[in-house]
C-alpha cells in the first residue's frame, strides 16, 4: 500500500488530500453491482466524509479517510470484488456508455467485451505498469456520454454491413476499423505497441503521445495486418454533453432507465443505500456515468412513480431543474491545498440561482480553484479558474474576463444561461 502527494489515486495508492487520504475505486464500465455500492456506502459514512465522489470515468472516489482505517477499507473493498488484481489496482479505466445493453440506438451492446477486455489487463503483468490515466473506451454507438479524450477507443458503426468499430487513439481516428470478434486482441496488441514505442522513445506511456512520434501509426498497423481494415469513413457517433435526467425507455419491454441528478457527482450514503437497495428490489441494474452520475438501469416501468416520488426525500430528483445539471466543481478549498477558492459553495451558489428553469442544451460549466483546472471537461459553455485576485471567465473556450469577484462571475454565467433559454424559446 503506498500513500504520496503526487500519485494518480487508487485503492492501493491512497493520496494525501488537504482533508485526509483520497482513493480511487476503478469500476471497469460503470458496472456496479448492489452489494459494492452498499459497502462503498457504509465505508464513506463510518471512515470518509460521507460522501461518494463519481467520477468521469465513471469510478469512485472516498476522502478525508484517515491512515489508521486504511487497510481495514483496502480489504472491505477486496472482499466485494472492487480491487481483483491489487497489481493492476489503478490500470483498469475503461469507459462505456451507461445504457450499454438498453439502447434501442445501439448498434451493439459493449459489455461482454468490456469485461473481456478488463480480465485480459489483469491477466498480463505487462499492463501493471501503464500509466494510471492510460484510459480505454469501447462505445456501442452512436451517442457517446464521455467527453475525455481516451488513451484507446472503439465506437461501433456499420462497415459494409457488419459491427466494426473504428480506432481512436488519443482522440484522433486512425483510419483502421476492426471486426467485433477481434475487438479485444486489438485493444491489447496496441497497448503493447504503445507501451513498446514510448519505452523505445523515452516519453509516457500515454496514446496521446504515442501518435506523435514519427511513423507510430504505420509502425502500429504494420504490425498488426490480421487486426487493422483500413477506413476512410470517421466514426458516425456523437458526444451527448447534458446529462439525460429523468425516466426514459429502454430496449426491454416495460422496463425504463432512471437517472437521478447528483448534485456536483456526490452522492450522501443513505442515496447510495437507497439506490442499491431499489435496484435488487426490483430486479434492476446500476451503472455510474461518466457525467457523474448514476443510472438505476432496466426498472420495472411500474415502480418507476413509486421510485421518482420517493427521490426528494433523500436529497434526489429526477426534475432536471435543481440547477446543478452540467455543473462540475473540483474539490477546492475543503479537499486541495492548491484551491484559491471555494469553488464547491461558488458552485452550489450557481446552481441555487438557476434552480427551477429549464437546462439549455449542452449547458456545462466548470469550477475548478486554480489553474491545473482539475473540473475541466471538453467543450463547456463556462468556465472559471479561481486565481489569487480572482476567477478567469471563459465562455465557448474564450477568455472573457479575468480576476472577478465569485458575485461578478456567476452573475456572468447566470445572465448567459438566460440568453441562452431566451434564445431557445424565441426560434
Ligand atoms: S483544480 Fe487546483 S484546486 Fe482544484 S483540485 Fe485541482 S489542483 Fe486542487
Amino acid at each position: 500500500m503506498k500513500i504520496g502527494e503526487h500519485l494518480c489515486p487508487g485503492v492501493l495508492h491512497a493520496v494525501q488530500a488537504k482533508d485526509g487520504l483520497l482513493i480511487r475505486i476503478r469500476v471497469p464500465g460503470g458496472l456496479i453491482e448492489a452489494d459494492q455500492l452498499r459497502l462503498i456506502a457504509d465505508l464513506s459514512r463510518d471512515f470518509a466524509d460521507g460522501t461518494i465522489e463519481l467520477t468521469s470515468r465513471a469510478n469512485l472516489q472516498l476522502r478525508a479517510i484517515q491512515r489508521r482505517d486504511l487497510s481495514l477499507i483496502v480489504d472491505s473493498i477486496a472482499k466485494v470484488g472492487l480491487l481483483p488484481s491489487p497489481q493492476h489496482d489503478r490500470v483498469r479505466n475503461i469507459v462505456t456508455s451507461p445504457f450499454a445493453g438498453l439502447d434501442g440506438e445501439e448498434l451493439l451492446d459493449p459489455r461482454p467485451l468490456i469485461l473481456e477486455l478488463d480480465r485480459q489487463l489483469r491477466a498480463e503483468p505487462i499492463f501493471a505498469n501503464l500509466h494510471p490515466k492510460f484510459s480505454f473506451a469501447i462505445h456501442g454507438g452512436p451517442r457517446r456520454f464521455s467527453r475525455d479524450l481516451d488513451d484507446i477507443a472503439l465506437e461501433a458503426a456499420d462497415f459494409n454491413s457488419a459491427p466494426h468499430f473504428h480506432i481512436s487513439l488519443g482522440g484522433a481516428f486512425t483510419g483502421f476499423v476492426v471486426k467485433r470478434s477481434d475487438a479485444v486482441d486489438c485493444i491489447l496488441a496496441v497497448t503493447r505497441l504503445c507501451i513498446r514505442l514510448a519505452h523505445e522513445c523515452g516519453s509516457p506511456v500515454r496514446a496521446k503521445t504515442v501518435v506523435k512520434i514519427p511513423d507510430a501509426l504505420k509502425h502500429i498497423s504494420d504490425a498488426l495486418p490480421h487486426l487493422l481494415t483500413p477506413s476512410s469513413v470517421a466514426p458516425p457517433s456523437h458526444t451527448v454533453n447534458e446529462a439525460p435526467v429523468g425516466v426514459h425507455p429502454t430496449t426491454q419491454d416495460g422496463r425504463v432507465n432512471i437517472i437521478p441528478s447528483v448534485a456536483l457527482g456526490r452522492l450522501n450514503p443513505e442515496q447510495a443505500r437507497y439506490l442499491a437497495d431499489t435496484s435488487n428490489e426490483w430486479g434492476g441494474d446500476l451503472r455510474l456515468a461518466p457525467w457523474r452520475g448514476i443510472v438505476l438501469g432496466s426498472m420495472p416501468k411500474r415502480a418507476a412513480d413509486k421510485i421518482v416520488n420517493h427521490l426528494p426525500s433523500i436529497g434526489l430528483s429526477c426534475e432536471g431543474r435543481d440547477g446543478f445539471q452540467g455543473i462540475a466543481a473540483c474539490a477546492g478549498m475543503t479537499g486541495c491545498d492548491a484551491s484559491l477558492a471555494d469553488v464547491r459553495r461558488d458552485a452550489a451558489s450557481l446552481a441555487q440561482c438557476l434552480s427551477g428553469r429549464a437546462v439549455p442544451s449542452g449547458w456545462t460549466v466548470n469550477l475548478s480553484g486554480c489553474d491545473k483546472r482539475c473540473a475541466r471537461r471538453q467543450g463547456a459553455t463556462a468556465e472559471l479558474v479561481a486565481g489569487l485576485s480572482g476567477y478567469s471567465l471563459n465562455i465557448a473556450g474564450r477568455c472573457v474576463a479575468t480576476n472577478c469577484s465569485p458575485e461578478f462571475a456567476l452573475n456572468a454565467v447566470a445572465a448567459l444561461h438566460e440568453d441562452l433559454i431566451s434564445e431557445v424559446a424565441a426560434r
